[in-house]
C-alpha cells in the first residue's frame, strides 16, 4: 500500500494490510453534513449540522471555566460550549464570523446548546457534503480525516475498484436478491444524503446484507474446501465386520439407545470409506459417548488396525483406560496406557508395543501425539472433549504412522454446539448427535442457595452420607491464581474434614500426581471416600454413578458450560440427584443471568444456545478460534437466514463455479488461509 511507514503501522494495528482490507474497513456510523438545520427546527438529542454568525464570544468562570459562543441563524440562536479549548480557537471564532457546527442539540441551563461540537469557519454558500460522512473504527494517532481521505481515494482509483469486481455468478445474485458487491462497498463508505440511517446502523440495509453474506460465504467455502481437501486423502478401509463389536454388545449390561445406534451406524459407515472420516460426535454429559467410541475402536481393531483414544486430562484418560480395559479384556484385546507422567522405562515399553502393533488400543493424554510416538498401523484416532485441543487438525497427520494412509478421526464433545455454530465454524466436520439420555436417569434437581445458608447445606450432606450416598464438593474457580485455587481446595478439605469428623473426606486437584489422582478417584468410586472435595479437574468425564449430591461453591464465577458439565457428574445412577449451587452476593447481571439459565434448564443444547446468546461465539470455539476464519461483520444468530443462504450458495459454487469460488475465498481470507494447508 502506498502510504507512509507511520500510517502503515497504524493501519496494521487495525488489521489492515492491503488495499482490500482498507476497503473492507467499514464505518461504524455516519455524520450527516449534507443538510443544514434551522436552529429552532433541530430536536433535542438530535445530532445535526447548523450554520450561523457568531454573535458573542466569551470565557466565563462560573460554575467552571469555559468558553461560550453564541451562534445565530435566521431562525434563532444557540450556544456552543467548550470546557477544553485553546486561546487560538477563541481568536479564530471571532464575533461576526460565519461558522458551521455539527453536534448534538441539548437544552441546557442557558437554552439551546451544543457541547464540544465540531466547528469550522465557512463562507456563505459553501458547498455541503454530497454523501454522509463515515465514522470509522480507528486507533490513536490516526485521525478520522486521514482515514476518510485514504479510503475515499481508493474508492475513486479505478485500479483498486477493479479489485471489487463481482465474485458471484449472476443467477445466484438474482436468486438470492443480493446487492452488487462493488456498489455495496461504495454505498457503505459514502452513503447518499437520503440513505436510511437506521438500516445502516443496524446493518440491515441490503448493502450490509451483501457484505455479511459474502463474509459468511467465504467462511463456508473455505471450510468446505478444507473438508474436501482432507477428505481426498487416503484412509484405511475399515469394514463393519461385526465380530468384536457384536461380542462387546453381547457382554454389555445394557442395550444401546436408539440415538446411540444411529450415531454408531453413521460412524461405522464412514470408517468403511477409503477416505479419512472427520466426524464430531456430540452428546450431552452422560449420554453415553464412551460405548460409541469403543465400538468405533473395535471396528478398526477387527480389521487389523490400531486405535487411539486421547483425553484432555489424566483423570479422564485414566477412566477411559479402566473402562475400556474391562470391556476389552473379555475380547482378549490388548489395551495400553500412555501418559506424560509415566516412568521412562514404562513408557518405552508401551511405545515399543505400539510400534510393533501388539498394542491394539492406546489410551492416553497429549502424550499420545508427542515426539517419538509411532504406531504400526493406526486406523482411528478418537479425541474426547475435542474443544480442549487446539491442534486436532494437525493431529491425524502426526499420527499417521508408517503407512501413507491417514487415520480416521472421531472427535467427541459434551459441550453441545448450537445449530448455527455447527453450520458455520464447524462446517468442515460431519456431525453426529446423541440426542437422548440412556433410560432410567432421574433428572438432577438444581438448587440455588446463598452462601449465607451454608449450615443447611452441611446438614444435607450429613443426611445424604448417612443414607449411603456420595457427595462432590466443588471448590471455587479462581482464575487469577492457580496457587490460590489450590490453597482454597486444601483449606476447604481441612474444614470439611473437621466438620464431618466421622466421614471419610477426600481431596482431588490438578497438582496431584497422576497416581495420586487415580488413587483418590478409585477410592471414591469404591465408596471408601464419601465426600470428595475437588477443584474443577472433575469437570470432564468423571463417572461415579453412586454420587448423587453435588455442591458447587461460588457458582457465580463459573461459565455456563462448566456448570452444566459439573452438574452432569451427578444424576448418573437411578438415585434422584441434587446439585446445589452456592453463590455469593451481590451477583453481577451476567452472573444472575447464568444462574437463572442453569437453574431453569437441564438440556445441554438449550443451555449452549443461551450461552452463545450471552457470550457470542468466541469463547465457545475455544482452541478452534485460531484455526478457523472468524466473522467480523456477520452474526451467526442474527443472520442465520443469510448463513443458510451462504451454505447453499457455497455448495453451488464449488460444484459449478470453482474459479469464482476460489477468487471469493482469496478476496476474503487471502493471507489468512494458513490453516488450509494443514
Ligand atoms: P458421556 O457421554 O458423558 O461420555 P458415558 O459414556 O460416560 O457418558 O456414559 C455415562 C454412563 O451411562 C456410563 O456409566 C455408561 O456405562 C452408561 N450408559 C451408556 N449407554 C447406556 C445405555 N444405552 N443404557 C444404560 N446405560 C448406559
Ligand atoms: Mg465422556
Amino acid at each position: 500500500m502506498n502510504v507512509s511507514p507511520v500510517i502503515r503501522e497504524k493501519l496494521l494495528r487495525l488489521g489492515i494490510q492491503t488495499e482490500l482490507d482498507l476497503l473492507l474497513h467499514l464505518p461504524i456510523r455516519y455524520e450527516d453534513e449534507t443538510h443544514l438545520f434551522a436552529i429552532t427546527d433541530a430536536l433535542s438529542g438530535q445530532t445535526v449540522q447548523v450554520e450561523g454568525i457568531i454573535t458573542r464570544n466569551e470565557v466565563i468562570l462560573q460554575p467552571r471555566r469555559q468558553w461560550v459562543c453564541q451562534v445565530e441563524d435566521s431562525s434563532g440562536a444557540l450556544n456552543m460550549r467548550f470546557v477544553h479549548f485553546y486561546a487560538s480557537q477563541i481568536k479564530t471564532f471571532a464575533v461576526g464570523q460565519r461558522v458551521r457546527l455539527l453536534g448534538e442539540i441539548r437544552q441546557g441551563y442557558w437554552g439551546t446548546e451544543m457541547v464540544h461540537p465540531q466547528c469550522r469557519l465557512v463562507s456563505q454558500g459553501d458547498a455541503l457534503a454530497e454523501t454522509l460522512t463515515p465514522v470509522y473504527p480507528t486507533t490513536s494517532g490516526l485521525s478520522q480525516k486521514a482515514l476518510r481521505k485514504l479510503i475515499a481515494q481508493l474508492l475513486q482509483d479505478a485500479q483498486y475498484s477493479s479489485q471489487l469486481s463481482e465474485t458471484l455468478p449472476n443467477d445466484l445474485i438474482h436468486q438470492y436478491q443480493l446487492f452488487p458487491f462493488k456498489q455495496s462497498i461504495q454505498y457503505l463508505h459514502l452513503p447518499p444524503p437520503d440513505a436510511p440511517m437506521q438500516a445502516l446502523l443496524e446493518r440491515t440495509h441490503p448493502a450490509w446484507r451483501r457484505i455479511k453474506f459474502d463474509e459468511l460465504l467465504a467462511q463456508q467455502l473455505s471450510m468446505r474446501l478444507h473438508y474436501r481437501q482432507r477428505r481426498s486423502r487416503v484412509a484405511p478401509v475399515l469394514a463393519a465386520r461385526q465380530m468384536l463389536t457384536a461380542k462387546l454388545l453381547d457382554q454389555l449390561g445394557f442395550q444401546l439407545t436408539a440415538a446411540q445406534i444411529r450415531v454408531n451406524a453413521e460412524i461405522s459407515r464412514d470408517l468403511a470409506n477409503p477416505h479419512p472420516m472427520q466426524r464430531l460426535l456430540q452428546g450431552d454429559v452422560g449420554s453415553g459417548k464412551t460405548i460409541v467410541a469403543a465400538l468405533a475402536a473395535l471396528q478398526a481393531i477387527e480389521n487389523g488396525f490400531q486405535a487411539a483414544i486421547m483425553a484432555p486430562t489424566e483423570i479422564l484418560a485414566e477412566q477411559h483406560f479402566e473402562k475400556l480395559s474391562t470391556w476389552f479384556a473379555a475380547l482378549s484385546i490388548r489395551v495400553v496406557w500412555l501418559s506424560g507422567s509415566q516412568k521412562k522405562k514404562q513408557r518405552q515399553a508401551v511405545l515399543d508395543e505400539m510400534v510393533l502393533g501388539a498394542a491394539q488400543l492406546v489410551v492416553g493424554t497429549h502424550a499420545l501425539f508427542q515426539g517419538q510416538v509411532r504406531f504400526q498401523q493406526l486406523g482411528l484416532v478418537i479425541i474426547d472433549e475435542q474443544h480442549r485441543f487446539g491442534v486436532h487438525q494437525r493431529l491425524a497427520l502426526r499420527m499417521k504412522g508408517e503407512s501413507e494412509c491417514v487415520p480416521h478421526q472421531l472427535m467427541m464433545s459434551a459441550t453441545p454446539i448450537p445449530r448455527t455454530l455447527s453450520m458455520s465454524y464447524f462446517a468442515d466436520l460431519d456431525v453426529s448427535v446423541i440426542d437422548a439420555l440412556p433410560p432410567g436417569r432421574s433428572p438432577v434437581v438444581t438448587k440455588l442457595v446463598a452462601d449465607t445458608r451454608r449450615d443447611e447445606v452441611i446438614v444435607r450432606i450429613q443426611q445424604a452420607c448417612e443414607q449411603g450416598k456420595q457427595v462432590y464438593w466443588v471448590c471455587p474457580l479462581i482464575e487469577e491464581s492457580e496457587t490460590l485455587q489450590l490453597q482454597t481446595a486444601v483449606e476447604t478439605h481441612q474444614n470439611l474434614q473437621a466438620v464431618f469428623g466421622e466421614l471419610s473426606v477426600g481431596l482431588v486437584h490438578g497438582r496431584l500426581s497422576a497416581q495420586e489422582k487415580a488413587d483418590v478417584m478409585t477410592a471414591f468410586k469404591q465408596g471408601q471416600i464419601q465426600l470428595l472435595v475437588a477443584t474443577t479437574v472433575i469437570e470432564v468425564g468423571v463417572d461415579v454413578p453412586n454420587a448423587s449430591l453435588m455442591i458447587i461453591e461460588n457458582a457465580e464465577r463459573m461459565g455456563l458450560s462448566q456448570l452444566h458439565q459439573l452438574r452432569g457428574r451427578v444424576g448418573r445412577g437411578s438415585e434422584a440427584s441434587v446439585c446445589i449451587l452456592l453463590f455469593q452476593q451481590p451477583l453481577s447481571k451476567i452472573a444472575r443471568q447464568r444462574l437463572k439459565i442453569i437453574f431453569e434448564h437441564s438440556d445441554g443444547f438449550e443451555i449452549a444456545r443461551q450461552d452463545l446468546h450471552l457470550r457470542g461465539p468466541g469463547e465457545f470455539l475455544g482452541a478452534r478460534q485460531s484455526g478457523v476464519p472468524m466473522l467480523r461483520f456477520a452474526d451467526i444468530e442474527q443472520d442465520d437466514e443469510l448463513l443458510a443462504a451462504a451454505q447453499a450458495v457455497a455448495g453451488e459454487m464449488l460444484d459449478h463455479y470453482p474459479q469464482l469460488a476460489q477468487r471469493h475465498v482469496d478476496r476474503w481470507l487471502g493471507s489468512k488461509l494458513e490453516y488450509l494447508r494443514v
